[in-house]
């Protein structure tokens, strides 16, 4: 199972980290190892002092394709969650400065949270609200309308690269209002009104 991540797929979000608005998807990845484990505590890494919460919807493949074509896009996944694609800002700072890859800041253990799957017959993809709260205050709010690139985009671009296969996730990317985490704080994801998952940070 692979993990593509999209950056840079809200203007509103480019533009708060001084981004510019990308012409095609930026994609990076991350390792299976990645994904922490179902009802884990988050804990901040020791190589950190600014780890980011990324709040974003995640789609699982379903059938897999290579030169997937966009109108066929949408046949390739059949459920959506939300995920955290946390980052350790101050790390992928100093990388992006040396014109570095990002891995290390975006694929070390446990970035990658997940919610469970459900089935995207219940909503609108392209008017989907998910939003983040920190500590009980809403901290991102983003709807599936404001992304530069939308699934179907994304599906077809990185199969142009990568072979997709059952299974694999694909981050598309967090609306503003990234921040820092801290020891102590309690991360709850939401899905239109439904809560996904709740997540205590160590
Ligand atoms: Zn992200």
């Amino acid at each position: 199972m692979k993990i593509i991540c999209i950056g840079r797929n809200y203007s509103e979000h480019a533009k708060e980290l001084g981004n510019e608005v990308p012409e095609d998807p930026v994609i990076f990845m991350k390792p299976d190892t990645a994904v922490l484990k179902k009802g884990s505590d988050f804990y901040i890494p020791e190589f950190s002092d600014d780890v980011h919460y990324e709040l974003e919807v995640v789609l699982k493949i379903s059938k897999g394709g290579k030169y997937i074509r966009k109108e066929a896009a949408s046949k390739h996944y059949e459920e959506i969650g939300l995920g955290i694609d946390f980052t350790a800002r101050d790390l992928q700072s100093k990388l992006k400065n040396k014109g570095l890859p990002w891995e290390l800041a975006k694929g070390f253990d446990g970035s990658a949270v997940l919610s469970d799957f459900v089935s995207k017959e219940n909503y609108d993809l392209q008017n989907l609200n998910f939003s983040l709260a920190k500590n009980q205050q809403v901290v991102q709010n983003g709807n599936t309308k404001d992304l530069i690139f939308n699934f179907d985009d994304i599906i077809s671009f990185a199969s142009q690269y990568f072979t997709l296969r059952v299974g694999d996730l694909i981050f598309t990317g967090t609306p503003q209002g990234v921040g820092k985490v801290s020891e102590n704080d309690f991360l709850e994801a939401y899905l239109e009104n439904q809560k996904m998952f709740g997540l205590k940070i160590q």
